[in-house]
C-alpha cells in the first residue's frame, strides 16, 4: 500500500479496547463513558481485519488500547495473528502495555511469537504513580516487568515526560531502564481529548528542553537506530543504553510515517492527529468474502493526509483532536 505522498503503509496499530483499568491524568478523564459492548468489534472480527491489512502488506503489527491485555480473550487475538508470523506475512506483532497483566499474560505472549513490547511507566515513585495513573499499583507493573524479561521479552519503556510532575525524575529513570536492559522513550505530551483538567498547558514540556537537559548528565551519541516508529534515538555513553524522543510537537515526523490506526469500532484513522476516518466495520460486516473490504482499505490509504497540525500554545488550551489517545491507541 503507497499512499499520495509516496509513503508505504506497512505498519497498523490496533485499539483492541477503549478500556483500562488506569485512569492516566493526561489520557482520560476518571468518570470516562466507554463504548457500548455492541459498536466493538469481535476478537475474530478484529482478526479478519488484521489479516486483511496483512495482506495487503502490512509486516508489523502492534496492539494497544486502552489497556490491551483487560479485553476478556484477547490471546485468542494474539494466538490467531500469531499465524502470521509463522507463515512470514508478518516480520512483527507487538503491544503496547501499561503492564497490569504482563505479569498473566507474558510467558504465552513470548510464545506466541512476540519478541518487544512497550511497557508505559511514567515514574518510579509508587505516590507519584498512583497520582498519575489514579488506579494503578507500581509494584504489580514492576512484577509484569520481571515476568517479561524472564520470558525473554524485549522491553522499551514509554514516559510522557510531563513538567514539573517527573521531569526530576528523568536521570533516575535513564539509570534504571538502562541497568536493566531496557530502552527508554520519552514522549511529548500531545493535545488529545478532554481530560477534565485545563492542565495541558502546565503538563507540557517540550522535549528539546529536556534533552538539553538530560544532555548535561549523559553523553548523547546520535544513532540511526529505528523501530519503524517515529522516536529519534540516542545512545547513552555512561550506561550503555538507548534513550528515544518522540517530539509531535517540536519535530515534524509525519515525512517518514508508515502507518494508520484502528480502533475497535473498525474505524481507521489515517493520521493520529487528523480527523478523518474511514469506517471499515461497514465493509467488513457487508460480505464474507473481503473484496469491499479490500476497496475500503484502498481508498482510504489514497486519504492518508500528508500531516497533523497538533499545536499548544496560550491560545490554544483545548484539544486539538477531540478524542482521547486510548480510542486510536497512540
Ligand atoms: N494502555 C496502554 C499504555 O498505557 O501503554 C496502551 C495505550 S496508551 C493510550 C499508549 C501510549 O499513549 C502510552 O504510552 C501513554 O503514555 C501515551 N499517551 C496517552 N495519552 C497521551 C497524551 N495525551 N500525550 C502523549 N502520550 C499519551
Ligand atoms: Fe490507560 Fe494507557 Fe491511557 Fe493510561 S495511557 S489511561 S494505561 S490507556
Amino acid at each position: 500500500m503507497i499512499d499520495p505522498f509516496g509513503r508505504h503503509i506497512s505498519y497498523l496499530r490496533v485499539s483492541v479496547t477503549d478500556r483500562c483499568d488506569f485512569r492516566c491524568v493526561y489520557c482520560m478523564a476518571e468518570d470516562m463513558t466507554f463504548l457500548p459492548k455492541a459498536e466493538v468489534l469481535s476478537l475474530e472480527e478484529l482478526e479478519r481485519l488484521c489479516t486483511a491489512f496483512v495482506r495487503r502488506g502490512v509486516k508489523k503489527l502492534r496492539m494497544t488500547g486502552g489497556e490491551p491485555l483487560v479485553r476478556k480473550n484477547v490471546m485468542s487475538l494474539f494466538r490467531g495473528l500469531g499465524r502470521h508470523l509463522e507463515s512470514g506475512a508478518l516480520e512483527e506483532l507487538t503491544l503496547t502495555t501499561n503492564g497490569s497483566q504482563l505479569a498473566k499474560y507474558a510467558q504465552e505472549l513470548a510464545d506466541i511469537g512476540v519478541r518487544r513490547v512497550n511497557v508505559s511507566m511514567d515514574t518510579l515513585d509508587p505516590d507519584k504513580f498512583r497520582e498519575l495513573t489514579r488506579w494503578g499499583d507500581l509494584d504489580q507493573v514492576m512484577r509484569g516487568l520481571d515476568a517479561a524479561q524472564r520470558a525473554g521479552l524485549a522491553i522499551k519503556i514509554n514516559a510522557v515526560a510531563l513538567r514539573g510532575v517527573n521531569d526530576m525524575e528523568f536521570e533516575r529513570l535513564i539509570r534504571w531502564s538502562h541497568g536493566r536492559g531496557m530502552d527508554l522513550v520519552f514522549i511529548e505530551v500531545m493535545p488529545m481529548g478532554e481530560i477534565g483538567e485545563s492542565a495541558r498547558l502546565d503538563q507540557y514540556l517540550p522535549l528539546s528542553l529536556a534533552r538539553a537537559d538530560i544532555a548535561k548528565k549523559f553523553t548523547l551519541t546520535d544513532s540511526d537506530y529505528r523501530t519503524g516508529g517515529p522516536a529519534r534515538y540516542f545512545k547513552v555513553e555512561e550506561t550503555g543504553g538507548r534513550l528515544g524522543f518522540i517530539t509531535p510537537l517540536t519535530h515534524n515526523f509525519c515525512e517518514s510515517c508508515n502507518r494508520v490506526r484502528l480502533t475497535c469500532t473498525g474505524t481507521l484513522y489515517m493520521c493520529l492527529g487528523q480527523e478523518d476516518a474511514a469506517d471499515l466495520r461497514g465493509p467488513l460486516r457487508a460480505s464474507e468474502s473481503d473484496e469491499i473490504l479490500d476497496q475500503a482499505i484502498t481508498a482510504a490509504i489514497a486519504r492518508k493526509p500528508k500531516g497533523h497540525d497538533f499545536i499548544i500554545d496560550r491560545r490554544h488550551t483545548g484539544p486539538a483532536v477531540p478524542r482521547h489517545m486510548s480510542v486510536t491507541g497512540g
